[in-house]
């Protein structure tokens, strides 16, 4: 079996040679954690577990290395962090944004059936390795310092807009660059800037006598070289971090470490969208992960559902997200998973086959299709190959079974079972049992439900609910 990767940088899908099959490493970019996820954000977490799956199989579990990043440090996560906490020093209150929001994430991607990645470095870890990159960097000449930020000098890399495919002018034309007076030229990126009053800082480089703060692109350099290397094998991550962000990383690595490869395969999925628009939060048309889990207008699917309803797309065609092919998605498994046998073995070859064609999931779910249907009776042969493939996509039968049994029991997608437990509360409190009245908000909170206490218009105690977001 021949693996295959469509590579964005060289736009071909030549077979995957690893620089080290005894260690496999692959670098995507992770969450900026400052809020809940939307449910675009977890196509990637899904098609790259997909591809870790597949590297595991192929080179042995302890033979791959998969690094996905948690980004910090950003402006989004200090605007979030003032907002929810005013009353906290600045630095504390960003620490309390992204615990939380880092711990949503992994509870939302489990439930996605998504392996945890090998390491999951924080860019605030990581700022020795940002500064000396910075600093190798400056002695190559391909950066520069100009009031008291450090920038990179497109100009020095006649590589710059490889990944890309575009050359400067278009990329000026098509980015919405910054035109601040310290650049020598529009594309000259950010690779550390001076820490405004209360935000985040650390001790410079290249002498700044003020503290800085590092740009986003910066981050994943180094946290790639300090877990993979100066070279490894894949990058990933969504079409829409192709240029700048990879585009600069790839730039600074290169550049750094003398390098004409920064990864050997570039990869990157295609966008869910809503109605053909992007799903995203600034467009405000986004679901985030939990909802979909919880309660999504009276409604909601098991997380298996979801990844296999996204599996039904090739990774790199964009997706339309709909509640129908959560639906459809939650109906075929709950068929399959009715005859599956026991999981006990590895999974049939033309399943490995079909993703070793560049993650080709509709062909692989074509196979199970196939499979289902040559199942006689649940236990047989067949039953059995169909629950190895279904673990190896990383559908679980326990999990979705253990959602499907708390349906039933109403607690989740049920407004009216959320509704009686709000009245047992109120009732606890009432009768100064606040044990029990924490113990009710602590479960629901747990999932996803946010009580907020007011008064009615009569002025009477009351409680009305929503989903976290
Ligand atoms: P962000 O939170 O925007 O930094 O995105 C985190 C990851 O999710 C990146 O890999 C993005 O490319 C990816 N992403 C964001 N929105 C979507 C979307 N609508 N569809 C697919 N991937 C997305
Ligand atoms: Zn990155």
């Amino acid at each position: 079996m021949e693996l295959k990767l469509y590579d964005t940088l060289t736009k071909d899908k030549p077979p995957f040679r690893p620089l080290d099959p005894n260690n496999v490493r692959m670098y995507v970019c992770g969450p900026t954690v400052y809020d809940f996820a939307h449910i675009g954000n977890a196509r990637p977490v899904i098609v790259f577990d997909m591809l870790f799956r597949l590297l595991r199989h192929v080179y042995g579990a302890d033979h791959v290395t998969y690094v996905r990043n948690i980004t910090d440090v950003d402006d989004k996560i200090n605007d979030r962090a003032a907002r929810d906490y005013p009353g906290l020093p600045l630095n504390e209150a960003i620490r309390k944004v992204t615990e939380q929001t880092e711990k949503q994430f992994h509870a939302d991607v489990d439930a996605l059936g998504c392996l945890r990645p090998t390491v999951e470095p924080r860019a605030t870890e990581h700022i020795a390795e940002m500064r000396a990159i910075i600093e190798k960097l400056i002695a190559n000449g391909n950066a520069y310092v100009a009031q008291d930020h450090v920038l990179f000098s497109v100009a020095t890399d006649p590589d710059y807009g490889k990944l890309a495919r575009r050359s400067l002018d278009e990329m000026l034309a098509g980015a919405r660059v910054d035109v601040a007076p310290y650049k020598r030229e529009p594309m000259d990126f950010v690779l550390w800037k001076p820490s405004k009053p209360g935000e985040p800082s650390w001790p410079s480089p290249a002498g700044i006598a003020v503290e800085g703060r590092p740009g986003w692109h910066i981050e994943c350099s180094a946290m790639a070289w300090k877990h993979l290397g100066e070279r490894f094998d894949i990058h990933g991550g969504g079409i829409d971090l192709v240029f700048p962000h990879h585009e600069n990383e790839l730039a600074q690595s290169c550049c750094a470490f003398h390098s004409d490869r920064m990864a050997n395969v570039w990869m990157h999925n295609g966008f869910l969208q809503v109605e053909g628009e992007k799903m995203s939060k600034s467009l405000g048309n986004f679901v985030t992960i939990r909802e979909l889990l919880v309660n999504w207008r009276g409604r909601s699917w098991p997380g298996d559902a979801l990844r296999f309803a996204m599996m039904q797309t090739h990774y790199r065609s964009p997706i339309d997200w709909s509640l129908a092919a959560c639906d459809q998605a939650f109906n075929t498994l709950k068929d399959f998973f009715s005859v599956a046998g026991p999981v006990s073995g590895p999974p049939p070859a033309a399943v490995v086959e079909a993703l070793a064609d560049d993650l080709n999931t509709p062909k692989a779910i074509a196979e199970l299709h196939a499979l289902r249907k040559q199942v006689h009776e649940p236990g047989d042969a067949v039953s059995v190959a169909l629950g190895n493939a279904l673990a190896f996509l990383g559908l679980d039968a326990r999990r979705f079974a253990d959602w499907v049994a708390q349906a039933d029991a109403g607690v989740v997608s049920n407004a009216g079972k959320i509704d009686e437990l709000i009245a047992a509360r109120a009732a606890a409190r009432a009768r100064k049992d606040f044990k029990e009245s924490d113990r009710i908000r602590d479960e629901l909170a747990a999932r996803g439900i946010v009580l907020k206490d007011g008064k009615d218009a009569a002025g009477k105690p009351m409680t009305t609910w929503e989903i976290a977001r």
